[in-house]
């Protein structure tokens, strides 16, 4: 069993979290290795995790990955999980919200259930603020109904994958990676338990614009839903216009002019519009 830990200034967690995976771990009756990546943390992360490399590797099979500066917990689970070379590979948090003894009762369901191929926990509630469970709320909703893969409301990336599994993702070539989607979008089969988040030992790193244009790389990453909007947009303005063209020139025919030249100019300006948009969406669903 591999664990992959990102740490983004962890330097009061790292040590917890080696004891208490350690603690969790004992006499579990398989082998595990720690593969804790330290993505460019600013506090003394990368100097407690060399510390801990040098006085326990002894004891217990730890690779340390060190990034060159902050690429974000995407960028650090795919690093820890290309280092990993456990048959089962588990993604963990470092700030020990996730308990390892979950990972525990994880491994032993992927034993019990040959059938699935990934085991993950999610939150069946937040204690967090009502304002940021709304906006996730509303952005699974949004997303399930954009995209056609699945986003499971309140699935964290705490789960355990099999082998077959992580290869699979591993295989994908994507840079700006989404895992919610990646991991829903490689298909397999996935066992949810409920589990409830520790309460945080210091603040959470990510920000709410940070989450924010995490929830916008999501959609653009699993949907080309915004694409179609100019198509969409661009047919709807045409046929007003091309309908419009007919009522002026039925309107001129029968009472004759009252501007000159206005409803001519009108109903160009629409159709020529409409056209634009229309192109621009023709050209996005190509790009998508
Ligand atoms: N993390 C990371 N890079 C970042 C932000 C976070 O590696 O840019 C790690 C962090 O150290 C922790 C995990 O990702 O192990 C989850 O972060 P956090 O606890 O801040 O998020 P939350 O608990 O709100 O999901
Ligand atoms: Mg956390």
């Amino acid at each position: 069993l591999s664990l992959v830990v990102p740490c983004y200034n962890e330097q009061d967690n790292v040590r917890a979290f080696y004891d208490a995976a350690v603690n969790a771990f004992l006499g579990c009756g398989y082998e595990y290795e720690l593969v804790m990546v330290n993505d460019g943390s600013r506090d003394n992360t990368g100097i407690e995790l060399k510390k801990l490399f040098y006085e326990k590797r002894e004891e217990t099979p730890i690779t340390i990955v060190q990034f060159s500066r902050n690429f974000g917990k995407e960028a650090a689970i795919l690093a820890g999980m290309k280092h990993a070379k456990g048959d089962l590979v588990t993604l963990i948090d470092a700030d020990l919200q996730q308990r390892p003894e979950i990972v525990r009762e994880m491994v032993q369901i992927l034993d019990e259930h040959p059938e699935y191929d990934c085991v993950a926990a999610f939150q069946k509630e937040r204690n967090e603020g009502r304002g940021l469970s709304f906006f996730k709320r509303e952005f699974y909703r949004l997303i399930n109904q954009m995209s056609e893969v699945e986003f499971v409301n309140g699935a964290s990336d705490f789960r355990t994958c099999r082998r077959k599994m992580v290869d699979a993702i591993l295989s994908m070539p994507e840079y700006h990676r989404f895992s919610k989607g990646i991991f829903s979008w490689v298909g397999f089969d996935t066992y949810y338990i409920p589990y409830v988040a520790e309460e945080r030992h210091a603040k959470t790193k990510w920000s709410f614009w940070k989450l924010f244009k995490y929830a916008v790389e999501g959609i653009i990453g699993y949907s080309t839903a915004p694409l179609k909007i100019a198509t969409v947009l661009g047919s709807f303005t045409s046929l007003l216009a091309v309908i419009y063209f007919i009522v002026v020139v039925l309107q001129r025919l029968i009472c004759g002019v009252d501007v000159p030249g206005y409803a001519t100019i009108v109903a160009l300006i629409l159709l020529i519009g409409g056209i634009q948009l229309l192109i621009l969406g023709i050209m996005g669903e190509y790009i998508a």
